[in-house]
């Protein structure tokens, strides 16, 4: 057995970058290099390298790499985001089936869900696009939405009988308003700032000309705030808002629909003419605690955020994510049901936790479990995960069939050292519920 030798780098000019490129405050500094230098003793020809440096590994990508805890292939930032995409994902649906089904084991269960739903209507509807697809399947699945919230109001109203008078008035408040919200009746809603730029912010999220993000970035902060601003506010609301019309009037881009929608909801707030808004979960749990804020039976506030809590999420019910990407371009669609199955780089110990960047602590995990574990120890992580120990062990063969590749080290970071190291780690912090077998480095 060959095992490759270290990078010819400095350690302790290597981890000093490290420090740089992460802003770890220099008194962290020692705390991180006594670490190191044990393990680096011990194992003597691990190379560390920054979050940075770890574009060697990311090169694993385009290899199929699994995910160490479900076992997905997982999907490269490049057919994700790369010109390919670009070119076929605003397009029509029956070529952005056809992009996607080689890659469909990879989706997970929601977004495979979807996927099928897209293919069936592909076949009907084969020159619309994604999100023409899903507005014309937005009814059906809102029904059906409507009958999953539906007992958990219901659970909320029973609940509310408890509440002190001031607490039921607010509560009533934001129910009636929910309701109506649920029927597609139009509400009076006052015009927020914030909630403009949060809204066109997110929007934004997903343009690629970063000057057009700019400039509408800088007119959305040009919006008086109704809290602080001189009279006459709402002229000069209107004011601003037109000018963000103005400036998009020529262009053409997938998120036009969006922005001119979210204008023209706005306008007609800023005039105080009622509007037909979606039920949104986020800020109907963000107004129930508003409204319980200084409710004294603090077990049963915590009671009704439990219960909000059950409403269905567009990342777990097909129903509310069809809802909620009916109204995004295509593209966006598409990669939202693309991305928890992109590539990620694991901190086995969370970075959060003390765990450095350095290769030794790194592995390869989809991006649904990356941000699932979040800080989470192993140990905790991993008793939730389904046939964890056999995804691991594929994961770990995956490396070792990699490290008996030729210049497997200059072009992945693997070679056996690594694979042992990360190996042990593993071990050590899923408190040896995971054993990694390395056996077949030796054959
Ligand atoms: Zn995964």
């Amino acid at each position: 057995m060959k095992i490759h030798g270290i990078r010819n780098i400095s350690y302790n000019n290597q981890n000093r970058m490290n420090n740089v490129r992460n802003n770890i405050p220099a008194n962290n500094y020692n705390a991180c290099n006594a670490t190191n230098n044990v393990s680096f003793n011990y194992f003597n020809n691990i190379t560390f390298t920054s979050i940075d440096n770890s574009e060697n590994l990311r090169k694993l990508f385009d290899k199929d790499v699994p995910c160490m805890y479900c076992g997905k292939t997982m999907l490269s930032e490049e057919f994700i985001n790369g010109p390919a995409s670009k070119k076929i994902l605003n397009g029509p649906i029956s070529n952005v089936v056809k992009y996607i089904i080689p890659v469909q084991d990879s989706l997970h269960e929601k977004e495979r869900d979807v996927f099928e739903i897209i293919k069936a209507l592909a076949v009907e509807y084969p020159e619309i696009n994604l999100h023409q697809a899903l507005k014309t399947i937005e009814p059906t699945y809102e029904m059906a939405l409507r009958v999953e919230q539906r007992p958990i109001f219901d659970e909320l109203y029973e609940l509310s009988s408890d509440l002190p008078l001031d607490a039921k008035k607010k509560f009533d408040n934001i129910m009636n308003e929910t309701e109506k919200k649920l029927s597609l009746k139009p509400v009076k809603i006052p015009f927020s700032r914030r909630e403009f730029i949060y809204k066109l912010d997110k929007i934004c999220d997903s343009m690629t000309d970063k000057k057009m993000k700019n400039a509408l970035t800088e007119r959305a902060n040009g919006l008086p705030d109704e809290k602080k601003a001189e009279y006459p506010i709402a002229k000069n609301q209107l004011s601003s808002i037109e000018q963000i019309e103005n400036y998009i009037a020529d262009k053409n881009f997938p998120e036009y629909d969006q922005i001119k929608d979210l204008c023209d909801i706005s306008r007609k707030k800023i005039n105080g003419i009622p509007v037909v808004i979606k039920f949104n979960r986020k800020s109907f749990i963000y107004k129930l605690n508003e409204a319980l804020n200084n409710l004294k039976d603090k077990d049963l506030k915590e009671k009704f955020i439990k219960t909000a809590d059950k409403l269905p999420t567009s990342k777990d019910n097909t129903s509310a994510f069809i809802l909620k990407y009916a109204d995004y371009p295509s593209s966006r669609i598409a990669k939202r049901l693309l991305k928890s199955s992109q590539g990620t780089i694991e901190h086995i110990k969370p970075f959060y936790k003390n765990g450095h960047n350095v290769t030794s602590n790194f592995a390869h995990a989809c991006d649904f479990h990356n941000q699932t574990r979040q800080h989470q120890d192993l140990d905790i992580f991993i008793d939730k995960l389904p046939d964890v120990d056999i995804h691991i062990q594929n994961y770990i063969d995956f490396l070792i069939d990699i490290s008996k590749e030729k210049d497997s080290f200059e072009k992945y970071d693997i070679n056996p050292s690594h694979i042992i190291k990360i190996s042990a780690l593993i071990k050590t912090l899923s408190k040896n519920k995971l054993k990694p077998n390395i056996n077949r480095l030796y054959e």
